[in-house]
């Protein structure tokens, strides 16, 4: 307190506020805070004349009132530093001075920018407020701000015509619904009077006088009241205070409006509060209240047993006084009150200095419960999405230059913001500017940017790769619309080659004019005039080769048809009665350690259920556009696969590429091991045991019981192959408990 001298008097309100609050505040911190502010505002100076400084202090006293911590005053005075002092300032030094945390306030306050709000739809004036929110990483700088705007609307006056219209409409239309969401209803009561003041001069000030005067009617009225009220009360020795509630000029001149009804019509003009210690007391007086008069059937209501999803609490009930005039009737308790009027910031108040992950979410959660969507209806689910911050991870909001809000896809590039404008300003566009900058076009937005799209009427239109660049459906159909429009030629030769390079390893001994055949018969049966449409399409992406390829099918199947005569010379394919004689080609060579018979360079897979092992005999199987598939011969699958005569051509003959058995490709292949055991758990830890000793690892275990206190433990093992597999079951075979190992199948 020695400080205060030399700080002058313009700190010393705000230090006795923050002593009224009987909370711990560091004193020292917002004294240096408010210096150094102090020091970049000086020979600043309001449009008032007064020194600027005195804005930050008043805006931090709002802060103090709502009882918010060390960090959110200390930000209340740095707020306008970084904005108006230019480089003398910059958040690293307020790091550095103040914490992180503090710096973290002041440069979210510094980042929301100016909005521009005068004749904008719904639409985008909801974006603007869920920006406002988004590029707060922490509520308390929403609360800030609040504060800050709520002073600049107290000092308005002060300012030209024209800037507090546009000021006052931002306010209505942004700040005041944003207080309402959050719960803040005396800051949400005083912009909107503060607002309509400026809006409507002359409205606000006839609901005011009408107001006034109904209030003096009613003086004696509300007296009356107020007097037997407490008298009853005390008489019944519970601590309360009264406070009567007069609804504001904005609530009553927006009731008025809405419900078209005249002055004296409106009836819930006077409530009396009535604040206690516990809520044992708020049914004590409810009780009383009515003793005293007769009450409204259907009015009563019970937010304390039931709150309301924005946490408030309260009884609320209407009762006819004197001269049957009705007035409705308040009772709650002091943190409820506080609840109230303060939403969310009351939490900081209850819960301050919570600053773990935990803590934060916790915050977050009861933050969910408070939205309140604009119609007056809750619906808590909503807000979670349409508050929390990183809540908002779907969603990103930028400017144009213009000072419109275009809300994208989290991830959404420069590209995609192009499209969002128009297809055209995307097909045309050259290079972007990010807040002035130039940036490279596949730069990830982010919130709160000014996004500039360079575009020249001479540009070559959108490049391929930007397909896989941009986020939004809309931007990569309009690209794709572009293609179709303006590259029809390329396109052609694009889905040509990628399509022809599919059919050939499908068919590769057929023609190419064989299989411009088969693309002009699927083009057709699928709604494209031509092949070349379907090349097109191919080519600026509307269908993937993948997604055409299977539709090939009865076109490859007769060309193989067409061909079985000449694989009487040269065996293409050969069936599966074929098999027991056929001897391994010697020239072809696979990288896959498979020699498939006809099939050089097709893709082979391992069979999942017998897991062949180099050594094993194998067969293949043709598969339905995944190439071929290998199993051990006497894998279920193929016997029975064999006898079927519908698949009857599409097994084929196979090898290991080396005649030992042990392929230069793969070290470890994957073998299924089934061990019929006597005793589970003693066998399974035998089982572990050796393996380990051996030095082959375990995929994949499980048992299931079997009669007679038996068990199966099926189990995937790495293996290099049948010889190293026989010395495994071997040694399996030696241990005690275990009754059998066989190859498993599954
Ligand atoms: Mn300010």
């Amino acid at each position: 307190m020695e400080q205060t001298k030399q700080t002058g008097e313009g700190i010393q309100r705000l230090l006795d506020i923050l002593k009224a609050t009987g909370k711990k505040y560091d004193i020292e911190k917002i004294t240096a805070a408010y210096e150094y502010a102090a020091k970049l505002h000086e020979g600043q100076y309001r449009v008032s004349g007064e020194a600027y400084i005195t804005h930050p202090i008043s805006v931090a006293e709002i802060v103090a009132g709502l009882e918010l911590d060390t960090d959110s005053i200390c930000a209340a005075l740095l707020h306008d530093t970084v904005e108006d002092c230019g480089e003398q300032t910059s958040i690293r030094d307020i790091t550095k001075r103040f914490g992180p945390d503090v710096a973290l306030l002041v440069e979210g306050l510094t980042k929301i920018v100016t909005l521009h709000v005068d004749d904008k739809e719904e639409a985008h004036i909801e974006n603007l407020r869920k920006m406002l929110l988004a590029m707060s990483k922490d509520v308390r700088v929403i609360f800030i701000k609040l504060c800050d705007r709520l002073h600049n609307m107290r000092t308005l006056g002060v300012k030209p015509d024209h800037k507090r219209r546009v000021t006052a409409l931002e306010t209505m239309q942004v700040y005041a619904p944003l207080a309402h969401r959050l719960g803040m209803q005396k800051i949400k009561q005083e912009l909107e009077n503060l607002g309509m003041q400026y809006l409507d001069p002359i409205g606000y000030a006839e609901v005011r006088e009408g107001i006034e005067r109904k209030y003096g009617q009613s003086l004696n009225f509300i007296e009356n009241v107020r007097s037997t009220v407490s008298e009853k009360l005390e008489a019944n020795d519970i601590r309360f205070t009264l406070e009567g509630r007069i609804k504001t000029v904005y609530s009553m001149y927006r009731k008025m409006f809405n419900q078209n009804k005249s002055f004296d019509e409106i009836y819930d003009f006077y409530a009396l509060r009535i604040i206690v210690d516990t809520e044992l007391e708020c049914y004590a007086v409810l009780g009383i209240i009515h003793e005293m008069f007769n009450s409204i059937p259907g009015r009563f209501k019970d937010y304390i047993s039931t709150p309301k999803p924005n946490m408030y609490r309260s009884l609320h009930t209407t009762v006819i006084g004197r001269d049957g005039i009705p007035f409705e009737v308040q009772i709650r308790t002091w943190e409820m009150h506080h609840i109230a009027e303060y939403g969310i910031a009351a939490h900081w108040k209850y819960k301050s200095g919570a600053t773990s992950k935990e803590d934060m979410d916790k915050k977050l959660e009861w933050i969910a419960r408070l939205i309140e969507t604009e119609d007056g209806t809750r619906d808590p689910e909503e807000f979670m999405s349409a508050l929390k911050i990183d809540i908002f991870h779907d969603e990103v909001f930028v400017f144009t230059p213009k000072g419109d809000v275009r809300a994208l896809p989290q991830g959404a590039t420069v590209i995609d913001f192009a499209y969002s404008v128009h297809s055209e300003v995307g097909n045309k566009m050259i290079g972007a500017k990010i807040n002035g900058m130039i940036v490279p076009i596949d730069r990830v937005l982010e919130n709160g940017e000014i996004v500039e799209i360079l575009t020249s009427a001479s540009a070559k239109g959108p490049s391929r790769d930007w397909l896989s660049i941009v986020r939004t459906g809309e931007a990569r159909n309009k690209i794709r619309q572009w293609f179709k429009r303006e590259k029809r030629a390329d396109n052609i030769i694009m889905g040509k080659g990628a399509l022809d390079a599919e059919l050939k390893k499908q068919a590769p001994r057929s023609s190419e004019t064989r299989r411009l055949e088969m693309v002009a018969n699927v083009a057709k049966k699928n709604g494209f005039n031509t092949a070349e449409d379907l090349f097109n399409a191919i080519g600026y992406g509307e269908i993937t080769v993948s997604k055409i390829l299977p539709k090939f099918k009865d076109e490859l199947e007769a060309f193989r048809q067409e061909e079985q005569p000449e694989a009487q010379a040269t065996p293409q394919i050969t069936t599966a009665a074929d098999v027991v004689t056929a001897t391994r080609p010697r020239h072809l060579r696979s990288n896959s350690g498979i020699i498939v018979d006809g099939a050089d360079g097709c893709a082979v897979k391992f069979a999942k259920c017998c897991n062949p092992l180099p050594g094993d005999d194998v067969v293949g199987f043709i598969t339905k556009g995944y190439g071929i598939s290998i199993h051990q011969k006497d894998c279920p699958n193929v016997t029975q696969g064999q006898s079927n005569p519908d698949l009857k051509d599409r097994w084929v003959n196979a090898w290991w590429d080396e005649p030992e058995g042990i392929t230069p490709v793969k070290s470890v292949y994957e073998a299924l091991l089934q061990v019929h055991v006597l005793d589970e758990v003693g066998a399974l830890a035998d089982i572990a045991n050796t393996l380990v000793e051996m030095k082959v690892s375990i995929l994949q275990i499980n048992s299931q019981k079997a009669s007679g206190g038996r068990a199966i433990i099926n189990m995937k093992i790495g293996c290099k192959n049948v010889e190293h597999y026989n010395s495994i079951v071997s040694r399996l075979r030696s241990l005690h408990n275990i009754i059998d190992v066989v190859r498993g199948f599954s």
